[in-house]
């Protein structure tokens, strides 16, 4: 075993850190283990294995927690390719490619030390040399911890807590004070792993329930178990043929009471949580009384009603040909990428699932990542139905707990098909024949956190690192994507008709600025989509109605002074919410009541402006009384639950309407929806972004897509205040080829990505001063040291310029080559440490999505 290791711990550090490897510790490239890290341990990942001995003196490695890798060659090299591709720290990196959040259980404990049981003695005799002029209430409750202390080895900083009211504050200067001594005793759960169970011994032996009394000291519950065996119809003790009975303390007793209460069989987790010592259960195993299994956990299965996925697999001639190319390159067993350009109901996901199923066929693994929580659901129960047990769904609405415990499934080979949400892309499937992005220009695959990946395009680096084939699948993809097919750099596949050739919505568009002259009042629902919603509810037919904007007003404005009411932690309007009776800023969650006089002037001309998907509800039900409406937005949505309910009821004909965000946009396949209502999905163009355009498009697109999926032709009415604008215009005409070519002319002109890489640094601070001087520094680095071919542009103050009461001021960067953008930046982020800028102040966003 090599001496020494390198470990990425998940901390803002570019850099491994080097530990010694302990006496006869296994460990492996992948494993994980803990460390100490400056006062704490920390889980990490060992990187390498060495014999070179660092500068400094190593610590050493303080558990191996696995001699198999958590992490496989690929994985971690996929891992070390994110970090460096987008900067990011790479402990940070890998501590999200793994579930470390559900088994890495973080704790302090605290001691009483000499000097405290002195303090405590002093104060006790009333001689206390310490006991005086400060705060007498903090010393009270200083000395009631002391106490706590003395009378235990040691305490949870929790228990400690909650015993004796203390603040982190006060133990942090006990603790200066030795009067007390502190200890990470962080460590890793095997909670998740399997369930370990507890079962009563088969083969005639169960337990005579015999009890030696008085043994019970008082605590948790008292021995229930002599009058229980009758009722569990034990064989009687005294039977000639029962051998010498064992007998049982109070202890021992209690969990074999509880053990045959429930049935003969608990987790081990439960009976931890009886108050007897975990040697007991140790005991009673030792003796031949409970075995302890692992059991596989159920895991929870969806709700959705299957829409049965043709089992016959009835293709038309585009689905059959997009399979057989998919299946075609699988074979190969080579790298290849394909952009699956399928119309909207062009039956993409049925392909996805056959292509899938072949793989599995043949011995091999399949991913295949979904969008946030606008499809899972409905592919779920698909892939329940073709899949069975052999697929893992990974959401967002997972616990840490089940995230780990669906990784670890996958890990052992369980679970070969996997669908879920951006994280998948990391799932530690081995065999990886082909990875499916569904819905590939979605922005939520983008996280917005550290470490800032997109999963597409990790998705394609790790089809890369493992000769798997890649399938970007989209009505509406993205112009990278789309670029990149273009230039052969992906093949091509179409998909351009409906099932059963129905036929694509026909769209009406309304000028919303004609509306006005003519009625004279601003209006939100336009008479031609009131008239269409109402031919609708006659035939029985159902409609959707999209408003990209939640809550009720999104504007609340005093006409005297001409204040907005904004956000005290951000730079944004605050948006009323009618039902809850308060405002709420969408960016950091603040709340305030709702104004009835202005804050700054005190007049009561205090105005709601807009409409939000609230509001629209409202308005729908006053004009049509009788329908049933729901809404679907992040503040009718909870939990996957709640729209997995809102989705069936649709289903089922329970619904008349629904009324929406772009949340109702996505992959819904109801066959009773024959109209789709735009009310406004055109705010974004009034953005300062450039990709607003696209993604106008995009959603333009996606919701019309929504109409007619079923046997009768679908119409969308698309009320605009931009009817001429080529977004607006091609999305209506379905015309993706049209605004794509448009499009990549005006990212050409502007240096924009596709022709360009793109990166926004951030710089923030809650002091506006260190904003400045930080982002001013920056700035007058880039401009000395002149970067050939990366264009800089700032520092400027964001688009939104306080953010989660921070300031922020950015600068973006554009390059024709990656490789020269990676290397500015990772020269600015030295720069930015020589001049002292924390870490976590300067944000580095490659490929940035979000500009504002
Ligand atoms: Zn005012
Ligand atoms: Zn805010």
């Amino acid at each position: 075993m090599p001496e020494f290791c390198d470990v990425a711990v998940p901390v803002p550090l570019h850099t491994v850190l080097t530990y010694r490897v302990p006496e006869g510790a296994n460990a492996a490239v992948g494993s994980r283990v803990i460390v100490p890290f400056r006062r704490q341990r920390l889980p990490g990942v060992v990187t390498e294995l060495h014999d070179r001995a660092p500068k400094v003196t190593a610590k050493t490695v303080l558990e191996v927690l696995e001699d198999t890798p958590a992490l496989s060659e690929e994985l971690l090299r996929l891992g070390k390719w994110i970090s460096d591709y987008y900067l990011a720290p790479v402990g940070e990196v890998f501590r999200s490619m793994l579930p470390l959040n559900a088994e890495f259980r973080r704790a302090t404990v605290y001691r009483i030390t000499e000097e405290g049981h002195t303090a405590l003695h002093l104060a006790g005799s009333g001689g206390s040399s310490s006991r005086s002029k400060k705060n007498p209430e903090d010393q009270d409750t200083e000395y009631r911890a002391l106490n706590h202390l003395a009378m235990r080895d040691e305490v949870r900083e929790g228990t400690l807590r909650s015993a004796t009211g203390i603040a982190p504050a006060l133990l942090a200067g006990m603790v200066r004070k030795k009067w007390i001594e502190r200890e990470d005793v962080s460590h890793v759960t095997d909670a998740t792993r399997t369930r370990q169970v507890a079962v009563l011994c088969s083969g005639g032996c169960p337990p005579p329930l015999e009890v030696d009394g008085g043994s019970w000291d008082g605590r948790g519950r008292p021995p229930l178990h002599v009058n229980v065996a009758a009722d569990l119809q034990f064989r009687p003790t005294n039977t000639p043929e029962s051998p010498a009975e064992p007998k049982l303390n109070s202890n021992q007793g209690l969990i074999m009471d509880a053990l045959a209460t429930a049935g003969g069989k608990l987790d081990v987790q439960t009976l931890r949580e009886l108050d007897v010592p975990r040697s007991t259960l140790a005991t009673l195993v030792k003796r031949g009384l409970v075995e302890l299994i692992d059991e596989a956990i159920e895991l929870p299965k969806s709700t959705v009603n299957p829409r049965g996925i043709p089992a016959g697999m009835e293709f038309n001639s585009a689905q059959r040909a997009a399979l057989d190319r998919i299946r075609a390159l699988v074979d190969e067993r080579k790298f290849a990428g394909i952009l699956l350009h399928g119309v909207t109901g062009s039956g993409k996901t049925a392909v996805y699932l056959a292509a899938m199923k072949s793989v599995l066929d043949a011995g091999r693994t399949a991913i295949l990542l979904v969008p946030e929580i606008g499809l899972t659901p409905a592919v779920a129960a698909d892939v329940h139905d073709v899949f069975g047990n052999e697929v893992a769904i990974l959401h967002s609405g997972l616990s840490d707990k089940e995230r780990a415990e669906h990784w670890h499934r996958i890990r052992r080979g369980e679970a070969r098909a996997i669908v879920g949400t951006r994280s998948a892309v990391f799932a530690p499937v081995s065999n990886l024949a082909l990875i499916i992005v569904d819905e590939e220009q979605d922005s939520s695959y983008k996280q917005e956190e550290t470490p800032r990946y997109h999963a597409r395009d990790v998705a394609v680096m790790r089809a890369k690192f493992s000769d798997a084939v890649v399938v970007l699948g989209s009505a509406t993809p993205s112009l990278e994507s789309y670029f990149n097919a273009k230039k052969h750099r992906y093949a091509l596949v179409e998909m351009p008709d409906r099932v059963e050739k129905r036929p694509l919505p026909e769209v009406k568009v309304i000028d919303m600025r004609q509306e006005f002259q003519e009625t004279g009042t601003e209006q939100v629902i336009s008479r031609k989509l009131i008239e269409e919603i109402q031919l609708r509810l006659q035939r029985n037919e159902q409609a959707m109605v999209l408003l990209n904007r939640r809550g009720y007003s999104p504007v609340v404005l005093c006409r005297t002074c001409g204040k907005k009411l904004e956000c005290s932690n951000c730079a944004i309007a605050l948006t009323h919410h009618k039902s809850r009776r308060r405002m709420e800023c969408h960016y950091c969650g603040f709340m305030a009541r709702v104004p009835k006089h202005c804050a700054s002037c005190g007049s009561e001309y205090v105005y709601f402006l807009g409409t939000g998907s609230e509001k629209l509800e409202e308005l729908l039900h006053g004009f049509f009384p009788q329908a049933r409406i729901a809404r679907l937005d992040r503040d009718t949505v909870r939990s996957h639950a709640d729209f997995e309910r809102v989705l069936n009821a649709l289903n089922a004909g329970e619904l008349d309407l629904l009324v929406g965000t772009q949340m109702i946009a996505k992959g819904h396949d109801i066959h009773g929806v024959t109209l789709v209502g735009v009310v406004g999905a055109d705010m974004a163009l009034g953005l300062p972004d450039f990709r607003a355009a696209e993604r106008t498009f995009q959603l333009l697109t996606q919701v019309a897509g929504r109409a007619g999926r079923g046997e009768i032709p679908g119409k969308v009415v698309l009320q605009t205040y931009f009817p001429e604008h080529y977004a607006v215009q091609y999305a209506a005409q379905h015309d993706f080829t049209g605004f794509y070519e448009k499009e990549l002319r005006f990212r050409s002109w502007m240096h924009y990505p596709p022709y360009s890489s793109l990166a926004n640094v951030m710089v923030r601070s809650a002091k506006l001063d260190e904003t400045l001087r930080w982002s001013g520094a920056i700035g007058r680095w880039f401009e000395k040291s002149r970067h050939e071919g990366v264009r800089v542009l700032g520092p400027a103050a964001a688009p939104i310029e306080r953010l989660k009461r921070d300031y922020r001021y950015h600068f973006i960067l554009k390059s024709p080559s990656r490789q020269k953008l990676n290397t500015v930046l990772r020269a600015m982020l030295t720069q930015a440490e020589k001049e002292k800028i924390p870490r976590t102040n300067v944000i580095v966003d490659v490929d940035a999505l979000w500009l504002m």
